[in-house]
């Protein structure tokens, strides 16, 4: 044992914590002193995610997530050769970056829906990796001399992340040890190959595992490593003091590491992790600042930022890569548990109900490469205008574009499922983000239960159960959205209380028996002006898209591996989708009427929408289809800052719109016409 490891694990046993993986940040420590670097233990985070064994989902979150187990994320490696026959399991096909992603996202999978033939083959597949570990460290798939060849080190770093993970699932103490041999020689081989590529650009995912290792076994030199991750990788801060991060990649332009939508979706969590290394008060400004950014130049109402697949402006016709989507979500999981702030979560809620169902079939077969906000047809297209991708980019398939969400989009759902409920430093909970599910931990000692019974998103109200063993006192942490104006709380029959909007409501109080706390977040309609002063239309974690007629076509059944189910798609409108929204933005909610329905076996798909909103609008005849896409909403005349005025020998028609993640295809940011007494 070293003096620094003797030190950390002293200061461990003083403050009276078993070695166990529960950290506290060392009292009398104010700054770091870089002549000491790993002097000081990282700052715990905010929030603890709950181990998986803790939380299983319920209602529509279960459905969804058995849905997906049932689709391409529980079968993929069953017939895709870069799974199937990855260099990772011994075969002979991609040995970089494709199984580790679809480990990362059906380990967390498997576990909360407790699918045991699934969590089979993921052991067989963990055990292949970590029996093929090298005595040098190195992982199989690569080169025995690794670092003499410039491997980049961005499969390392993920891989590494996943086995992490795994072992938080099963507490496999192998998976453990492999992921500390590799990092202790990633420690080395940093010096003799410096990051470059991809690792450079996501140094930062490799903090992931350093930081849950150092937990474990409190090695220091893991603290030197992420230290030195951090000082060869991309300086995200200096990158965003350029204006380049602003400017739209134009249409076939220059590809750029700095402009990676999916590079941009990752690096916030960066900022996250970088604070708990040395609490440096920056990193917690900066993550606003970067998302600050990424959100005027790029952003979409969606929470998301377009990138197909560099940076591309707010035009809602561009797109948005499934993986930034998915990357995206894990980084607001990391900057809610690491800073607490309720923000992330509140735009976890908003990707995670909106962004990420859109880009996958209602089946969770096929996938996009690239979702448009203003999606009106997905089809082979050589005439598109993605910035660097190719014509089938917003198809719906197997691996449309390119073959890196087909194996990274299984993160999604899982993930978010697995964070909805953390740990306080006190030893209370915290309800982090809002979807049905079943929690059963312990706090302070003794065994509570939590249910979560919602159809929340498509509801407002919420009811908690909360189920302690015996009676025992702790914090509950309700999160309470932002946009939920005139929230409010009551505990069994006690009166009710209201909750401050964008806070986290503390609860404290002797639990005892089983007590309903039962929460509503009033959902009013708002109308948000956007892109070409296009209006979109929000209500709580929702955005609503107009619902169009979809036919869907198969294409490529000639290219391999498209056998039916997981086959290509095109989807094409058979309803007319040119429509500008009468709305009056004063006053929403009276132009659009919420209906509520019964969420469907499918919680994301045009007929399993639980809430449609009903509208008025008017057929725009120029605003027609251009190059395969909806034409500039400039040419519908909308580009003027005075609502423009009805389309006068069109009939006003009723519209019905749907949960932006309940579409295929459709339009989400209108065109805006004048309010009118006249129409039905
Ligand atoms: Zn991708």
């Amino acid at each position: 044992m070293s003096d620094i490891d003797r030190r950390a694990f002293l200061s461990t046993v003083v403050a009276g914590v078993a070695a166990t993986g529960v950290s506290l940040p060392l009292r009398g420590v104010g700054v770091d002193d870089p002549s000491q670097p790993s002097r000081l233990a990282p700052a715990s985070p905010a929030f603890r995610p709950l181990p998986l064994a803790d939380i299983r989902p319920d209602g529509w979150l279960a459905r969804q997530l058995k849905i997906q187990a049932d689709g391409l994320s529980g079968h993929l490696d069953e017939f895709w050769p870069d799974i199937k026959d990855s260099q990772w399991f011994g075969g002979a096909a991609e040995g970089w970056e494709r199984a580790p992603y679809w480990l990362d996202g059906v380990i967390p999978l498997a576990w909360l829906l407790d699918d045991r033939p699934l969590k089979a083959r993921i052991t067989k597949y963990v055990n292949y990796i970590v029996d093929h570990q090298r005595a040098d460290g190195w992982y199989g798939p690569y080169p025995a001399d690794a670092v003499a060849k410039r491997y980049d080190m961005w499969a390392i770093l993920l891989v590494n992340k996943v086995l992490a993970q795994y072992h938080g699932a099963t507490g496999d103490q192998r998976a453990l040890d492999a992921v500390v041999k590799s990092l202790h020689a990633m420690l080395d081989g940093l010096d003799q190959t410096p990051l470059y590529g991809w690792g450079k650009f996501r140094w930062f995912e490799g903090l992931v595992p350093a930081l849950y290792a150092y937990e474990q076994t409190r090695h220091s030199w893991l603290l030197d490593l992420a230290r030195k991750l951090r000082a060869q990788g991309t300086d995200y801060e200096a990158l965003f003091e350029t204006d380049d991060v602003k400017v739209p990649t134009p249409r076939r332009g220059l590809w750029k590491w700095t402009k990676h939508v999916v590079n941009m979706a990752m690096a916030p969590k960066a900022a996250a992790l970088s604070w708990r290394l040395d609490r440096r008060t920056a990193d917690r400004a900066f993550a606003t600042k970067m998302i600050g950014v990424l959100d005027r130049y790029h952003g979409q109402v969606t929470g998301m930022f377009t990138g197909d697949e560099c940076l591309s402006g707010r035009n809602p016709v561009q797109g948005t890569e499934l993986c930034a989507v998915v990357e995206f979500m894990y980084s607001l999981e990391q900057l809610f548990s690491v800073f607490g702030d309720p923000v992330f979560a509140d735009r976890l809620e908003r990707v995670a109900f909106n962004a990420l169902p859109a880009a996958i079939s209602p089946d969770m077969w096929a996938h996009q490469y690239d979702q448009q906000v203003n999606q009106v047809q997905c089809t082979v297209n050589p005439d598109h205008g993605w910035s660097t991708n190719g014509p089938e980019s917003n198809l719906f398939g197997l691996e449309p574009n390119y073959g890196c969400c087909t194996s990274n989009m299984h993160q999604g759902w899982p993930k978010f499922a697995g964070h909805l409920w953390m740990k306080t430093p006190d030893d209370g909970l915290v309800a982090a983000a809002w979807a049905p599910c079943r929690v059963r931990t312990s706090v302070r000692g003794t065994p509570v239960a939590i249910r979560v019974s919602t159809d929340y998103p498509f509801r407002e109200e919420i009811t908690l159960g909360v189920s302690p063993d015996r009676s025992v006192r702790f914090p509950l942490l309700l999160r309470v959205p932002a946009w939920a104006e005139g929230a409010t709380m009551r505990i069994g029959d006690a009166p009710e209380m209201r909750m401050t909007p964008g806070t986290l409501h503390r609860l404290e109080r002797l639990w005892t028996g089983e007590t309903n706390v039962r929460v509503r977040f009033p959902m009013r309609a708002q109308v948000t002006v956007r892109y070409n002063d296009a209006i979109a239309v929000e209500r709580g974690p929702l955005i609503y898209a107009l619902q169009i007629g979809e036919a869907w076509t198969r294409v490529n059944a000639d290219k391999p591996h498209r056998d039916l189910p997981h086959a290509d798609f095109e989807v094409r409108p058979t309803t007319p989708w040119n429509y500008g929204l009468i709305v009056d933005d004063r006053h929403p909610g009276a132009s659009l009427r919420f209906e509520e329905r019964s969420v469907g076996g499918r919680p994301f798909s045009p007929d399993g929408a639980g809430v449609v909103a009903k509208g008025r609008g008017q057929q725009i005849p120029g605003w027609k289809i251009v190059r395969g896409w909806a034409g500039e909403l400039a040419t519908a005349d909308a580009g003027t800052a005075d609502p423009i005025k009805p389309v006068s020998d069109q009939p006003i028609e009723e519209l019905t719109l749907i949960p932006y993640g309940c579409t295929n295809i459709r339009i989400t940011e209108f065109p805006r016409l004048k309010p009118t007494v006249s129409g039905p």
